[in-house]
């Protein structure tokens, strides 16, 4: 018998039951895809020499599913991320300094307003990316994934974005990226 699919409200993809309980506080997931991309993560980290695209994944997946109850500490977890997809894709920054990016982010923050979500249904998943790893496509479709999430955000926001990072410009006296 072929396993049930449950549908991630995040993302909108359908992926194969797997009978696990979500933490209390969390992302708009499904726990399948939750649990996927805890799988890819693990899978990436383990790897040295996919650590220049770590910071795709990571931002493709977590600015795709957003906290469901979201703070102050929510809304600025994603607006970190959306700072880095910026940088990526408008500035062409490496991804392989989303780590060192993000601790710099941390200094001198400013109060990020919250920014209610678009939509992702019909982007690419988690599951796109789970089936491209290891192989030579495995970057770009990490690359596709986090332009396509990135795009969708920038759409409404991209002056938000663009100020936070000009505000974190101004403030960092960390090196330039
Ligand atoms: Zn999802």
């Amino acid at each position: 018998m072929k396993p049930s699919l449950v549908l991630c409200d995040g993302c909108g993809s359908y992926l194969p039951h797997v009978g696990i309980a979500l933490p209390d506080e969390t992302h708009v997931t499904s726990a399948e895809c939750f649990t996927l991309y805890g799988e890819l993560l693990a899978m990436t980290y383990g790897d040295a020499e996919l650590r220049g695209s770590l910071q795709l994944l990571v931002d493709a997946w977590n600015a795709q599913h957003p906290f469901e109850n979201y703070d102050r500490k929510a809304d600025q977890s994603l607006a970190l991320h959306l700072m880095t997809l910026f940088l990526f894709f408008e500035e062409g920054v490496s991804p392989e300094f989303g780590a060192e990016l993000h601790g710099s982010m941390m200094v001198n923050r400013i109060a990020f307003d919250h920014l209610p979500p678009p939509s992702f249904r019909g982007a690419f998943t988690v599951e796109d990316a789970f089936e491209q790893f290891g192989t030579p496509a495995y970057h770009t479709v990490l690359r596709d994934w986090a332009g396509e999430v990135w795009s969708a955000w920038a759409a409404e926001y991209y002056d938000v974005v663009e100020e936070w990072v000009r505000h974190w410009r101004l403030s960092s006296r960390s090196k330039n990226f």
